[in-house]
């Protein structure tokens, strides 16, 4: 079985060993080592890598008691070989862990708050709580858990052999289904608890502490949080965004929540004046185009192509000239594509069949049915072309309605 080196010392970045065994799988191989410091994928946190001789360790996995590394090579079994971990990913993700333990004695401590899961990624990692703390909770957490990271306290893994070892020691958690010897790991003065990952050695190695975000979660908090340099590598990105905001507005970082709210503010005034004025202007356009109405056996047709309308404006512009028998097709040219909608009033003919020839006439895509249909389509050459000859199949329509 292999000698675990990283349960009593985390800072192992190099050591010597003798290749055990060495299978292939898959691509590569997996080997056994008499002794490791590779921590496995487990508890919630990815495994370290590394090289073992000349193979790089892309992976590491425990299946039972064995400790498996996947490799790139083949690696004689008796081999002396010297490995190396990327010891940079393996600080960083000791950092976070022992940030997680640090956390979690605060949410215990100040608001009796368990934490029920863990995960660890590369980029960040999260802890579940299990009943939920307000926004003045959560940074009451953080500034106790970083105030503590200062105090520089001791963190230490003591191995005891039996349960009965473990009688007065006051522990925040012990995970369930454990079987001596049990890992116990202390940060002197605060927490005690069953862990089997490794950890900095000071709480002053884990730096800054910085829960990002906090959300409701089955009944308690999910905390994502970032601790060393992912914390200064988060207020280095912020700071650059809420920089990029105040430079747009002029202003400074503490002023430029102001001049959004501000901008928001003007904008919305802005929305409803255009309302306003498009009403005014659409009450004006109707009536031209009432004006300018075809009157074909009695049923005023209105077959028009606006620019630059939205639209959204058609379907209030056609209801304003449905005064007796009536059959307005609005269009609304906005460049690339035009939208158009079909409406109509005391005529036999349903919108949603007449639409079809629109669909047809231009290439696009629409529907309804009884008195009112809409679509759109692509923006063709010869649009306004294609809008008189419809014009024309309208007309022809109402000359044979009965
Ligand atoms: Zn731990």
């Amino acid at each position: 079985m292999t000698e675990r080196l990283y349960l009593l010392d985390s800072m192992t970045a190099a050591f010597d060993a003798t290749v055990t065994a060495c299978e292939p799988k898959g691509d590569g191989y997996l080997v056994e080592l008499d002794r490791s410091a590779f921590f496995p994928n487990k508890g919630g946190q990815p495994c370290d890598v590394g090289t073992i001789g000349d193979a790089n360790v892309t992976d590491v996995n425990e299946q039972g008691d064995r400790l498996l590394h996947t490799v790139d090579r083949a690696l004689p079994v008796g081999a002396a070989v010297h490995c190396a971990l990327d010891f940079a990913r393996r600080f960083d993700i000791m950092q976070q862990h022992t940030g997680e333990h640090l956390l979690s004695y605060c949410a215990w401590h100040l608001f009796g708050a368990q934490n029920v899961g863990f995960h660890c990624a590369l980029t960040y990692a999260t802890l579940d709580l299990d009943k939920p703390v307000s926004h003045e909770g959560i940074t009451a957490i953080e500034d106790l858990a970083n105030r503590l990271a200062a105090e520089n306290a001791a963190v230490t893994a003591t191995i005891y052999e039996t349960e009965a070892d473990l009688a007065g020691i006051p522990l925040r958690k012990h995970a369930e289904g454990l079987t001596a010897p049990i890992r116990i790991v202390t940060i002197e003065g605060s927490d005690a608890c069953t862990c089997c990952a490794p950890h900095v050695r000071r709480t002053g190695e884990i730096g800054q502490l910085k829960i990002v975000e906090a959300l409701p979660y089955k009944g308690g908090m999910r905390c994502t949080f970032l601790c060393g340099m992912r914390a200064l590598a988060h207020a280095q990105t912020m700071q650059d965004t809420v920089s990029a905001i105040a430079l747009r507005f002029s202003t400074s970082r503490d002023q430029a929540e102001t001049a959004v709210a501000k901008q928001a503010q003007e904008l919305s005034d802005t929305k409803r004046a255009l309302r306003q004025a498009h009403a005014a202007l659409d009450e004006y356009l109707a009536k031209a185009l009432a004006a300018e109405a075809e009157d074909v056996k009695g049923a005023k047709l209105i077959v028009r192509s606006l620019e630059s309308v939205d639209p959204k404006r058609l379907r209030g512009l056609a209801s304003a000239t449905m005064q007796g028998k009536a059959l307005t097709v609005l269009f609304s040219d906005t460049g690339e594509r035009v939208s158009y909608l079909l409406a109509s009033n005391g005529i036999k003919a349903d919108m949603g069949t007449l639409i079809a020839a629109v669909n047809t006439a231009l290439s696009g895509s629409g529907g309804g049915r009884g008195t009112l249909a809409q679509g759109s389509a692509k923006k063709a050459a010869g649009f306004l072309e294609t809008v008189e000859s419809l014009k024309t199949y309208f007309r022809t329509v109402l000359q044979h309605e009965k």
